[in-house]
């Protein structure tokens, strides 16, 4: 059975120079970076080779760029740094978040007493710029932490407005960017975030490494102690070839970024048709003319019944999608990120993210929706 897997905002396939490079390294290239002799100058100047080609293409600093474990260590690190060293009262976040951050916040709540203000979704999942002025108006020292592009919906977040607004009112500024970044072209000489934070699984690099961006001048301390690597701000013995498969993913995606983000939207654009001609009644959650080319997030007018056995059964076809309004179990949990945007009604009815790759093809999107014809 031929499989065919649309989940590609859950996690990425590892490209294959990326498994090349990782490979080599794991071979012949075993030194600790932190030993001074032959062995460990060779991993010590792969990941500054690593870190300098990652900085390089977000036009930042390589001083600015700290490997991390991924992006959930990386954002519970900043969210805690923000609220115990910066002096941080008060985050303003959103209720449509990635759990990395909805969960690091309301832990600063419990632990520190930390105010936390949720900034008002629209019904076209968009962030209400208006209101984040507002509450940025009140005069509390603030971490403003808003993703870039919603790992649900697809739907992006105009984050040079919300650093511009932040920075006018003086607030950190802290972006989620794990679903843009190997995605969009980001240009940190441009947009004035604090803190941005990415996972090399979603760029097709491997998982278990991401980075955190720390704005030169920045004030951080480490959550860990017990060695100088990373400055001392990351202690452990680095993981030297998941974080050159990370830089070497990472500069294929922006080396193919064309030719692969054509490819991926001619292939979202084909399914909207195909669905929308399959399913009249189909909606597409989130506002289609500011989502990521890559994430479409559909709402199908099946019957409760079929409702919670669609996942199943598209997996037994060996067709992998997710779920915006279920667990996959079948116990009906509404997605926390549908919760903010859509009527009672609607949540109830099955929501599908269906997520592309460049590995994608036509044929895995007719394959689908004869799947779903059948269910
Ligand atoms: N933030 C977003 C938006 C994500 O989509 C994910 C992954 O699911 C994470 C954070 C967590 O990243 P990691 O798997 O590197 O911990």
């Amino acid at each position: 059975m031929k499989k065919i897997y649309l989940d590609n905002a859950a996690t990425t396939q590892v490209r294959p120079e990326v498994i090349a490079e990782m490979s080599r390294i794991l071979a012949d290239d075993f030194g600790n970076p932190s030993s001074s002799h032959s062995f460990g100058r060779v991993s010590r100047n792969t990941i500054e080779l690593s870190r300098k080609a990652i900085a390089a293409q977000l036009h930042a600093q390589a001083g600015e760029i700290i490997f991390t474990s991924g992006a959930t260590e990386a954002n519970n690190w900043i969210i805690r740094n923000a609220v115990t060293h910066l002096s941080v009262g008060r985050i303003i976040t959103s209720k449509i978040e990635h759990h990395a951050v909805l969960h690091a916040v309301e832990r600063m709540e419990t632990e520190f007493g930390t105010a936390i203000d949720f900034v008002k979704i629209l019904p076209d999942g968009s962030v209400d710029l208006n209101h984040l002025e507002a509450l940025l108006s009140q005069e509390i020292s603030t971490l403003v932490s808003l993703m870039h592009v919603n790992n649900e919906t697809g739907v992006i977040t105009d984050i040079a407005a919300v650093a511009e607004i932040s920075k006018r009112h003086g607030a950190f500024f802290h972006s989620d960017t794990v679903q843009s970044i190997g995605k969009i072209e980001i240009d940190l000489q441009q947009i004035p975030v604090d803190f941005l934070v990415a996972s090399a699984h979603k760029f097709h690099g491997p998982k278990g490494i991401g980075f955190a961006f720390i704005r030169k001048g920045l004030s951080i301390n480490p959550v860990f102690f017990g060695g100088e690597q990373e400055k001392g701000l990351r202690p452990g013995t680095e993981s030297v070839h998941n974080i050159a498969g990370m830089a070497r993913a990472f500069e294929l995606s922006y080396a193919h970024l064309k030719e692969e983000s054509n490819h991926i939207n001619d292939l979202k654009q084909y399914a909207v048709r195909r669905l929308s001609a399959q399913f009249p009644q189909m909606k597409i959650n989130g506002n289609p003319d500011a989502t990521l080319y890559n994430i479409i997030n559909v709402l199908l007018p099946f019957s409760p019944e079929k409702t919670s056995m669609i996942l199943f059964n598209l997996d037994i076809k060996g067709i992998a999608v997710s779920r915006g309004s279920a667990c996959q179990s079948g116990s009906p949990k509404p997605s926390h990120v549908l919760a903010e945007m859509l009527e009672a009604a609607d949540l109830e009815k099955p929501s599908l993210r269906i997520s592309f790759s460049h590995y994608n093809t036509i044929e895995d999107i007719d394959e689908l929706v004869n799947a779903l014809q059948l269910i």
